[in-house]
């Protein structure tokens, strides 16, 4: 608790800098210094005391501290801390010692903030009713909470600045929590930058909970108490309200008009900055501070640890580390008791053993068909987009389809069958066939050909089928034809393997879904630990659900952190 006795001896404490010990309340005076030498000389002072804390607070109260303090004590401050120094207070008066009144007062220039304490002091009696009503017109200012010797300066900690985490601040802040978020790169959101090929599919717009659900198949009985609260209208609402407006495509794929993800990231930092998140970048986090059973905050590589009353974690998974997401937050949470499913590359491109798959790199085809085979037996199918690449194949209907060929490849070879042309049987492409050979009987069967598939397939198509492609159409044979229809209709692919996390698009694995309670995205194990986005043990399609994840899970975090 804040308001405990004085020692009765402090052998070693040096006389109180600020005020005098009169036997009233006490004070707390946070300073933030941003020159070093004054900061280093109060440190010096202050090395004994037992409470260092920080705050950072609106600068709009000085008239009230002055009036406060009493001209004084604050012309004192103003006397000790000069030059490049600015002065944050944080006043502390109570019976119970469980509010804070904080202040800052900018006294001088700016500067880079280096270091923080505390300087505990005491104040007359009389002092405590105005703070009373300073908190009472002043509430936003306010905050309650126990104090120890742990000082907790940041209502909400969120780990990782990509859309989960930026959701979840946001959403906090709003609902008056002090919130930090602390991300490695320098900049916020780098992958979100690259979603969709930088169009980002925000969302899919399925405004039917139980359907849209579905997608995320076993695990959506999981996520139906976190989409009640949050789900695909309120992220639509949500972006609209913030002045971006959304187009739907096919499979209700909704993107921003403005066709970049770099709207969707306008969105979500300046929401953290209207509700004045503290945003601290280029600080990677390397764990999480465990006190006996209580999470008290995370430690920054440098080993400085921020303290906070709750922290959400959203670290992301490990698809696309050069964005900043290597998986750190597994190591984590494993270390602190969580079981984590091993997380693999999920939502990835499909490396090909054909050689002349090279040949189409970039060749994208609509409306086709691939269905797999192992041992000759037909496994799956699936209708959609590819797209050839250097390697392989990839595109929404790929990528879905990868876990389960990934699956496949662990018991043996895997076989995959492309259909050209899915809406017509055998017999209907060969006659349509036929009359494009009967029409374009003078030309090369090259050049007629390009009528119905890409040029670009034309070379592949010969090799397979073994026709001259300089042949004439009307010399082209029924067998000729018959052999087309079959390719047509079933180009053989052989899976070499799926290509790993540098390819992936989301990561497979994660946090045990029975370790988190999603009416809070609360950790189970942890009171004041939430979970959120892609650390979480979630398949899902392609098509924008990763996103809406996203959204639904740092929304209900951030409105549960922020709770008191
Ligand atoms: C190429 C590509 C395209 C995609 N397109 C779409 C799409 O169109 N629609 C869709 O719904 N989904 C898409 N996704 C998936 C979607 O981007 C992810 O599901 C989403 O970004 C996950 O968000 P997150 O906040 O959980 O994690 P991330 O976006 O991974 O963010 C995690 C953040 O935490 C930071 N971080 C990690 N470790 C630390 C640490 N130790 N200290 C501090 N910070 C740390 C990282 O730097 C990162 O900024 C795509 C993914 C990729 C790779």
């Amino acid at each position: 608790m804040f308001l405990r006795r004085r020692p009765k001896q402090r052998t070693n404490a040096p006389p109180l800098i600020f005020g005098q010990n009169i036997n009233g309340r006490e004070l707390v005076l946070v300073g933030v210094f941003y020159d070093t030498t004054y900061a280093n000389h109060l440190i010096t002072i202050l090395r004994h005391q037992k409470h260092i804390a920080f705050l950072r607070v609106p600068n709009s109260f000085s008239p009230f501290c002055q009036r406060f303090f009493g001209e004084r004590i604050f012309e004192y401050i103003l006397n000790v801390i000069h030059g490049d120094s600015r002065l944050l207070i944080r006043i502390s008066c109570e019976p119970r010692g469980a509010i804070y009144l904080c202040h800052t007062a900018h006294v001088f220039g700016i500067g880079r903030c280096d270091f923080y304490f505390m300087i505990r002091f005491f104040v007359f009696p009389a002092h405590t009713y105005i703070v009373h009503s300073l908190l009472r017109t002043h509430k936003e200012y306010a905050t309650i909470a126990p104090m120890s010797n742990t000082d907790v300066p940041w209502d909400v900690i969120v780990v990782g600045g990509g859309p989960a985490g930026m959701m979840a601040a946001g959403t906090a802040a709003e609902r008056g929590a002090k919130v930090i978020i602390i991300e490695k790169n320098e900049e916020l959101g780098k992958k979100l930058l690259i979603t969709g090929g930088g169009r980002c599919n925000v969302t899919n717009a399925e405004f039917d909970n139980r359907k849209l659900l579905e997608k995320f198949k076993n695990d959506g009985k999981f996520l139906f108490s976190a989409f009640s609260q949050w789900s695909v209208k309120e992220t639509l609402d949500f972006f609209h309200a913030h002045g971006m407006g959304t187009k739907i495509e096919n499979e209700l794929r909704a993107f921003p008009v403005s066709d970049s993800a770099r709207s969707v990231w306008d969105v979500l930092v300046n929401n953290m900055k209207r509700h004045h998140v503290k945003l601290f970048s280029n600080a990677p986090v390397i764990g999480i501070v465990r006190e006996k059973k209580i999470l008290t905050g995370v430690m920054l590589a440098n080993k400085k640890v921020i303290r906070g009353r709750s922290i959400i974690l959203a670290a992301g998974g490990t698809s696309r580390p050069e964005t900043g997401s290597t998986g750190d937050g597994y190591s984590w949470l494993k270390n602190i008791g969580h079981t984590i499913v091993e997380p693999t590359p999920s939502l990835v491109p499909i490396a090909m053993k054909d050689a002349w798959i090279k040949r189409l790199a970039g060749v994208k085809l609509s409306d086709i068909k691939i269905t797999v085979f192992q041992n000759d037996k037909k496994q799956s199918a699936a209708k959609g987009k590819i797209l050839f690449t250097h390697v392989g194949i990839s595109g929404p209907t790929v990528l879905n389809m990868s876990k389960d060929v990934g699956e496949l490849l662990k018991y043996g070879d895997v076989l995959l069958s492309l259909d050209l042309f899915p809406s017509q049987d055998h017999g209907a492409l060969s006659a349509k066939l036929l009359a494009l050979f009967t029409e374009h009987h003078n030309k090369k069967f090259r050049n007629a050909i390009t009528n119905i598939i890409p040029a670009a397939l034309v070379p592949v198509l010969v090799k397979l089928s073994g026709i001259d492609m300089e042949k004439q159409c009307n010399s082209i044979t029924k067998e000729e034809r018959l052999k087309l229809v079959s390719l047509l209709k079933g180009i053989p692919m052989h899976v070499q393997k799926l290509l790993g996390a540098s390819k992936a698009i989301i990561t497979s694995g994660g946090v045990v879904l029975d370790e988190v309670d999603f009416k809070t995205m609360r950790s189970r194990l942890f009171p004041n630990l939430y979970l959120v986005g892609d650390l979480l043990n979630i398949d899902r399609p392609s098509g924008g659900y990763s996103l809406q994840l996203c959204w639904t899970t740092g929304f209900v975090a951030g409105k549960s952190a922020a709770k008191k």
